[in-house]
């Protein structure tokens, strides 16, 4: 058998040249058997002459096992991997030099291990192709963090589910197959977690983290493993349904979807309760790109929860067309701040009983380029979304307070009065905030008793600890706080009263038809005493009918804003307005 050779027979240099030969041949031989790595020497023929005595080391056989099988290699090499193994020795017979591969082999306890298989064409002096010597190496360490690697790269590694690099790739896949196969049918699904950054905010990045996986689980569930999940951003899923029997079908997996995911989660003893809104792109064969498929069902994921949450919407070009004047609304709203184009209007709030004016509430409005007045109902969400409210909030304050400020001044009239001014969530939720009111409340030198902040109920809902901290900040600078739209978020009453505020305006929904609707005026009524015995003020909003007023009145409302006593007002008119409004008995005239 080769390689069986005596160790201690070591050439002498002084032998004749055929035994020195001989001899030589015997020493490499010899020599190899304890090369430390897995070598293979073959003759030109191919057949095995010598394998390294390493290869019990690198795969648990024996050289043995070889030198008994010449085809024993391929005996232990995965079966998928054989053709990897055929095509070096195809390479090699085919005259190449250099041939290599890397396969799995299958060790005596079944364990598979990477293997990167070399081998050279060896060529004697006369040119001659004489042998062919190879090496194996071990090379599952490497593989292992290839893979690891490759996982991370297309993987999340919170959810582990598949990232957005792998989404592209799989939409990629599906237009290919669609525009191959006409009946191929797909649809994108852009899921957002509604309000998630409360989950954040409230129970902290750990719960948000344990309650995103727990979603990723139930979407896995759901899709059986026929469709595809990925997460693609922070509380953001894509869904890519496949082969599917027609849109009716996506609404209905959405369905599936929905009330997945609104089954309670259970974190630290309490029940938290999900929603999601969905943007759907259907596959378009206009659209040919996997970028623009997400783009278009993000925008519908947008259109669909411009209501709040729980939305659906399927892309199409009137949403696109939306889409686009939103982002040219946004461009403007930046350079309307530099241009001045925002101005600020007040309404005054009056005394029920006899209609004198106690204060206005500031109300900004935008006069575009094109000399368009936008109302805030409009522009501010968008400002809120694109952070740009904090910039505008600060505007609206400091004009508000310096308007005030100048009156009082100039017109003793205004001494009393209070201007109210809406914040909105970004704002409270600024860390600055409160420096920012002192700061320009010095500066206009506005007496701070004579400004009130109105918040909502929505507002202080989303992160109640910290709101009753901000709160209770600007409470101590003097200002008074006010709960702005009262009615229209999910809160109570008790629970509102641990806020520090004094005021509560009951949202003009509940005015609107009291005349007409007993039960709206049951509430108004509930909310007034409720109110008073917790020690609040109360102002009813909207009020449009000397009906309501009296109505108002009978229930023990405070104060009243509305259109029955004033729209609101551009600020030069105020000085006639107040002047008016403080004898209101001689009040001539009477807007609407
Ligand atoms: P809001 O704070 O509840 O303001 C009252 C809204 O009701 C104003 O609408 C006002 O014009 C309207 N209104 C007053 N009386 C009547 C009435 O009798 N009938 C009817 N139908 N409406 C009446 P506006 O000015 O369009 O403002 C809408 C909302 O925009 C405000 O609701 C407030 O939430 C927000 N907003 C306005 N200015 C600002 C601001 O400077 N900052 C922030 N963050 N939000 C603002
Ligand atoms: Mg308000
Ligand atoms: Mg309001």
């Amino acid at each position: 058998m080769a390689g069986k050779t005596d160790k201690t027979a070591v050439p002498s240099p002084i032998t004749s040249k055929t035994a020195q030969r001989a001899s030589f041949h015997d020493f490499t031989s010899d020599m190899v058997l304890h090369s430390p790595l897995w070598e293979f020497w073959y003759a030109a023929d191919g057949a095995l002459k010598v394998v390294s005595n390493a290869c019990e080391t690198c795969c648990g056989y024996e050289a043995e096992h070889f030198y008994r099988n010449p085809r024993f290699m391929e005996a232990i090499i995965v079966e998928e991997h054989l053709s990897l193994w055929n095509g070096v020795w195809c390479k090699l017979h085919n005259g190449e030099h250099y041939a290599c591969a890397e396969f799995q082999i299958r060790l005596p306890d079944s364990k598979k291990r990477w293997m990167k298989f070399e081998a050279n064409r060896a060529v004697d002096s006369q040119g001659c192709h004489c042998g062919i010597r190879a090496f194996c190496h071990d090379v599952t360490a490497h593989h292992n963090v290839v893979q690891q690697l490759t996982h991370f790269t297309w993987h999340d590694s919170l959810t582990k589910l598949p990232n957005r690099s792998k989404c592209l790739e799989r939409i990629e896949q599906a237009i290919e197959r669609a525009t191959k196969c006409s009946r191929w049918n797909f649809s994108i699904l852009y899921m957002d977690i509604d309000r998630f950054k409360n989950i954040n905010d409230s129970l902290g990045h750990t719960a948000g983290d344990a309650i995103l996986c727990k979603l990723a689980d139930r979407l896995q569930a759901v899709t059986y493993g026929i469709d595809t999940v990925f997460r693609i951003g922070g509380d953001e899923f894509v869904l890519l349904c496949e082969d599917t029997t027609g849109h009716e079908s996506v609404h209905r997996f959405i369905d599936t979807l929905i009330h997945s995911i609104k089954r309670p989660i259970l974190w630290n003893n309490k029940q938290i309760h999900m929603s999601a809104s969905f943007g759907i792109m259907h596959a378009d064969p206009e659209v040919n790109t996997a970028e623009r498929y997400l783009q278009n069902a993000h925008i519908a994921l947008n259109h669909g929860r411009s209501n709040g949450t729980d939305g659906v919407a399927v892309y199409d070009s009137h949403i696109f067309s939306k889409a686009l004047k939103l982002i040219s609304m946004e461009l403007d709203l930046h350079s309307a701040l530099i241009n001045e184009e925002f101005f600020l209007e007040y309404q005054p709030v009056v005394n029920t009983h006899n209609r004198s004016i106690t204060g206005f509430e500031a109300l900004v409005r935008w006069k575009n380029r094109q000399g368009a007045i936008i109302s805030p109902g409009k522009f501010i969400p968008l400002a809120e979304e694109t952070g740009l409210i904090l910039e505008l909030g600060e505007w609206v304050l400091r004009e508000a307070c310096a308007t005030l400020a100048a009156w009082r001044n100039e017109n003793p009239l205004f001494k009393n009065l209070k201007v109210n001014v809406n914040l909105s969530a970004r704002q409270l939720s600024d860390l600055e905030l409160t420096d920012t009111v002192s700061r320009i409340l010095k500066e206009t030198e506005l007496p701070p008793q004579c400004l009130r902040l109105e918040v909502t109920e929505t507002m202080l809902m989303e992160n109640p600890d910290y709101a009753d901290i901000t709160l209770r900040r600007l409470r101590s600078l003097g200002v008074e706080l006010c709960i702005d739209d009262f009615g229209t978020g999910y809160s109570s009453l008790m629970y509102l009263q641990q806020f520090p505020i004094s005021t509560l305006k009951i949202d003009r929904s509940f005015v609107k038809d009291m005349e007409k609707n007993p039960a709206n005026y049951e509430i108004v009524k509930a909310v007034i005493a409720l109110a008073h015995a917790l020690g609040l003020t109360v102002v009813a909003e909207g009020v449009e009918e000397e009906e309501q007023r009296i109505m108002l009145l009978e229930a023990g409302c405070d104060y009243s804003q509305g259109y029955l006593f004033s729209r609101p007002i551009a600020p030069v008119e105020l000085p006639v307005v107040v002047h008016t409004m403080q004898h209101p008995e001689q009040q001539a005239w009477q807007t609407g």
